[in-house]
């Protein structure tokens, strides 16, 4: 029986150092059963570089590798991430005067699964954006509150969070951790060749100065490239560009206007002609870029609309040329081949509209940790599992980016118009929005324990972007009790947690107490 002991994770981006760090965490080495873990790394292909929004899944999952919070924030220009903010979806019109503008936080509405808060609102105080009035969330954010306190101790929340963090820090920071405290072994060099066993398993990589590196299990993280899923073994690519158009991403980084501006606490979204703008703060300058369709708009309208967008939010109008990058919107068809398991950009991509990607990494390295297989026999048994779980998985994420476009009633391009066309909506979604005419999203939707997203997602989204039900569902009087409670804990959070900025200078120069 062939144990499968040696795992060789390929590429050194944000994929590859989450999962080395935490198989190692999870399966040291020197334990018994341990796993002894070794990430080769091409010094010469740069990691994407990009990908700055995470879920509140990233607070457990660096605790989970033995990383401190502090460390993020000092090290990474980490911020505290309450959720993300929609301008200009719903109809393009202006956030602030006609109020185009709706949040997806994080916080679970108040009597979320206790009431029917949809009816209680619809019957209720409707003229109220759904989110505004179920939780606190929106309003921290609109006041660039923290989520936490000084002395809340690390990855403990207040109101829930993730981080807005560094993609060019994130690596590197992670990698310092695996190496030097989780004893994973870090080959510096370029993958040349793949050698294969007789069954057509991997049997080891052919490096350019190292020589073969040699593995019972192996991890692609080599980014969009996906050599060994992709090119070694040619799993076939599932596009989705016909239900999400975006398929490029102009992307820059912007000084703040001033040394005490305000940090956001979400990430904000501008939907532009074409596409949309993302804008994270870091503490040490925005994020931002433009993700369009390039059947819709060309490069140069693009980078226009980003640096319009720029200037309006106050950032300087002599920024440098963006840096451009073209994806391909989909998938693998699966993502674990005989001994091979792709994660990260290598299994996939598609637009960043709900930081889902990185959300990916971390789900597939916890189920890799959890049901390592021990033996080769039990390699096919998990890569079935795994492989049903993130089809399942991509597919809910597919369709839930969607209902953001497939709601917009902007009528001022193509782009937003295709966008609505039922060639380009996915059957399931169809099916969801037809039951969603007469009662609201809940868990008859979404039957798994492990969903992606829960229903009180979808009802964020579905209600912030405006759809109401052609009947309304019968009147839930206790609704209203945990909407003043919801009011009650808004004022409290409001009068109780600091600046957002404030926090993170906090942090930066005292840490936070240990968990
Ligand atoms: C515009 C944009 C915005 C994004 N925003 C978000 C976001 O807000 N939130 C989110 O969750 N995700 C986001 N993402 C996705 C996110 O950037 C990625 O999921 C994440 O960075 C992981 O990338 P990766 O490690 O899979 O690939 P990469 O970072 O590309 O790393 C690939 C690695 O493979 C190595 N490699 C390649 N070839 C070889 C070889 N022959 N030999 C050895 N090594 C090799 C490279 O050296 C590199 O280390 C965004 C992506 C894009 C394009």
């Amino acid at each position: 029986m062939q144990q499968v002991r040696q795992v060789v994770i390929v590429g050194g981006g944000s994929a590859g150092w989450l999962v080395a760090g935490v198989l190692a965490a999870r399966h040291p080495a020197g334990e018994p059963g341990g796993l002894q873990v070794t990430l080769l790394e091409s010094p010469d292909r740069a990691p994407i570089g990009v990908g700055e929004g995470t879920w509140p899944t990233m607070r457990d999952t660096l605790r989970t590798i033995g990383v401190s919070e502090a460390g993020l924030v000092r090290e990474c220009d980490a911020s505290f991430k309450q959720g993300s903010r929609f301008d200009r979806w719903i109809g393009g019109r202006d956030p602030l005067a006609d109020g185009d503008r709706y949040y997806h936080p994080f916080t679970l509405p108040e009597g979320y699964g206790d009431a029917d808060l949809v009816a209680g609102w619809l019957h209720g105080p409707a003229h109220v954006p759904f989110a505004d009035l179920v939780g606190p969330q929106p309003h921290l954010c609109a006041e660039h509150r923290a989520p936490k306190q000084a002395q809340t101790p690390e990855y403990a929340s207040i109101a829930n969070y993730a981080y807005h963090f560094d993609a060019g820090k994130f690596g590197p920071w992670l990698r310092t951790h695996c190496v030097e405290r989780l004893g994973v072994q870090h080959v510096l060099d370029e993958m040349v060749a793949i050698e294969s066993r007789d069954n057509g398993d991997i049997a080891a990589l052919k490096t350019r100065d190292h020589g073969l590196v040699a593995g019972d299990l192996f991890v692609d993280c080599t980014g969009l490239p996906s050599l060994l899923l992709g090119r070694h073994f040619g799993v076939p690519f599932v596009s989705q560009r016909h239900v999400l158009f975006c398929d490029t991403a102009l992307a820059l980084q912007v000084p703040y206007a001033r040394d005490d501006a305000p940090i956001a606490s979400q990430t904000i979204s501008t939907a532009q002609a074409a596409g949309w703008i993302w804008d994270i703060g870091l503490s040490s300058r925005r994020g931002i870029g433009h993700v369009y369709s390039s059947a819709h708009t060309d490069d140069a309208s693009a980078e226009a609309a980003l640096r319009a967008y720029i200037a309006a939010s106050g950032g300087p109008r002599d920024i440098g040329a963006p840096r451009k990058i073209s994806f391909d919107p989909g998938h693998r068809e699966h993502f674990w081949h005989r001994n091979c398991v792709a994660i990260g950009l290598s299994a996939g991509f598609i637009e960043p509209l709900e930081a889902s990607a990185l959300a990916l990494i971390e789900l597939s390295a916890a189920m890799l940790a959890d049901d390592f297989p021990r033996d080769r026999a039990a390699v096919d048994i998990v890569a079935r599992r795994f492989n049903e779980a993130f089809t399942y998985r991509w597919a809910r994420i597919i369709e839930f980016l969607k209902l953001h476009y497939a709601l917009s009633r902007r009528d001022d391009s193509d782009f937003w118009r295709d966008n609505r066309r039922e060639a380009s909506m996915p059957a399931r979604l169809q099916e969801q929005l037809q039951l969603w005419r007469h009662r609201s999203p809940s868990r008859v939707d979404l039957t798994r324990n492990d969903e992606v997203f829960p229903s009180a997602s979808w009802q964020y989204v579905l209600y912030g972007m405006g759809f109401r039900p052609d009947t309304l569902p019968r009147p839930d009087r206790t609704a209203d009790g945990h909407f003043r409670a919801a009011a009650d804990l808004t004022r409290r959070m409001l009068a109780g947690l600091p600046d957002h900025r404030a926090l993170i200078e906090h942090i930066r120069r005292h840490g936070q107490s240990a968990v």
